[in-house]
């Protein structure tokens, strides 16, 4: 979407035949959402978005509220816009919907299978079928191919963490506390996170716990029991087992991620760029991971604008890699920043003992400034590309 309205032209590749869904909600930052609605998405936003009022951390034990950052109101007032929780389902069919406005054409069923590096970039799709560019943009994910194209790029690894997802059909009340917030109730080796989606109609709950003991496979959706869960949050207060207890049909898989990244060499490499999960997975502690790729495709779509010229001539032959050089230049410290604060709030959300209780002191002392990102959802952060559209 970004590339089309710079007016760029580009052949998108996707694996899937059709549009998949998921069943699991996703939190967008205000530096997400910014874009996104200069991507044309505010009118879609509204409709599936959910603002939470509030980030509350909550002791997963005792249930009791250790911290509480304001959002909404607070956020737009500081950032230009809030937070919102959307169904990953809902957000896909808003951005295909928009795409296919802005005059993409995805090419379903295409599965890349290479890339050679030549005097264009070429990917070989499984089809036998060859397309040769300017510049691959490598936009896979965990699994994806296009990073081995990139001899630096970072290779994710297990963290030995498990993701557990599911979600209730019933709402907490909009008036209580937890129907108005997103809550991270933390525990020892384990922590859980909920917020209302689907304007406050189900209730999503991603449960995070210390877990390299079981292998699963690599994959986004292994049922998991529900009496295997209740075991392992045994700990945990009343209200919290009890929704645990009213889902069927939880879902696991392990987390991966990658290292934080150390130079931009890790993200592009003659005619092939790497945004999002393909060129840099990280642990979702900061409910960032699709944020940096959005912000990632911003920053490219404009510096490819910046560097010009368009099209599949010889200038853009060679404009194409340097400008995607131009954007792993502005990123990659960024990303890394946001891939250890990542790997340190799924610390402190799971300390144990002493540490926990120190942990919860500080919450209590010091909590919305400990909470608060500025330097994650503040304007001007992406560079002169972006502060001069938004
Ligand atoms: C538990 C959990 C909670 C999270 N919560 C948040 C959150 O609240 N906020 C947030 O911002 N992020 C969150 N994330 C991170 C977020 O889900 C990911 O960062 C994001 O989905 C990555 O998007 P992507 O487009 O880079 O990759 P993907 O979503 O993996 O998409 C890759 C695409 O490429 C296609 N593809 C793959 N291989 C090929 C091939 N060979 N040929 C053609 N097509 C191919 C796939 O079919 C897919 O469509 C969370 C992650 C987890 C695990």
């Amino acid at each position: 979407m970004a590339l089309r309205q710079q007016g760029q032209d580009l052949a998108l590749i996707e694996q899937a035949k059709e549009p998949r869904t998921e069943g699991a909600g996703i939190q967008l930052g205000p530096n997400a959402v910014r874009i996104l609605k200069a991507l044309g998405l505010g009118d879609a936003l509204a409709e599936i978005g959910w603002e939470p009022k509030q980030l509350r951390v909550r002791d997963l034990a005792s249930g009791a509220s250790l911290a509480c950052l304001p959002l909404s109101d607070r956020q737009v007032a500081k950032y230009g816009q809030p937070t919102l929780t959307v169904h990953r389902a809902d957000l896909q069919d808003a951005l295909l919907t928009r795409a296919l406005e802005l005059g993409v054409q995805p090419q379903w069923g295409q599965n890349l299978e290479s890339i050679q590096a030549g005097a264009w970039g070429m990917a070989r799709l499984e089809s036998g079928e060859t397309i040769e560019t300017g510049l691959i943009v490598g936009a896979d994910g965990l699994r994806g191919r296009s990073r081995l194209a990139v001899p630096n790029a970072s290779r994710p690894s297990a963290t030995g963490q498990i993701a557990i997802r599911g979600q209730l059909e019933v709402c907490p009340n909009p008036r209580s506390e937890l129907g108005q917030e997103i809550t991270v109730w933390c525990g020892g080796g384990q922590h859980v996170v909920g917020y209302p989606i689907r304007s406050g109609k189900l209730y999503g709950l991603v449960l995070i716990q210390d877990a390299a003991q079981w292998s699963l496979d690599h994959s986004w959706s292994t049922p998991w029991p529900a009496i295997r869960l209740s075991q392992l949050f045994g700990e945990s207060n009343n209200l919290l087992r009890g929704f645990l207890e009213s889902v069927d049909d939880w879902r696991a898989w392990p987390l991966w991620a990658t290292e934080p990244l150390t130079g931009p060499d890790q993200l592009v490499f003659r005619h092939s760029v790497l945004i999002g999960d393909a060129g840099h997975a990280m642990r979702p502690h900061l409910a960032q991971g699709a944020a940096m790729g959005i912000e990632d495709a911003w920053v490219l779509a404009h510096e490819l604008q910046r560097l010009g010229p368009q099209g599949t001539g010889i200038a853009a032959l060679e404009n194409q890699p340097l400008a995607a050089t131009q954007y792993a230049n502005q990123r990659w410290q960024r990303i890394a920043m946001v891939q250890q604060r990542a790997q340190r709030s799924g610390k402190i959300f799971q300390l144990r003992g002493p540490m926990a209780l120190a942990r919860n002191m500080a919450l209590r002392a010091a909590g919305p400034q400990l909470m608060d990102q500025p330097w994650l959802y503040g304007h001007g952060l992406l560079g002169h590309a972006t502060d001069v559209v938004l």
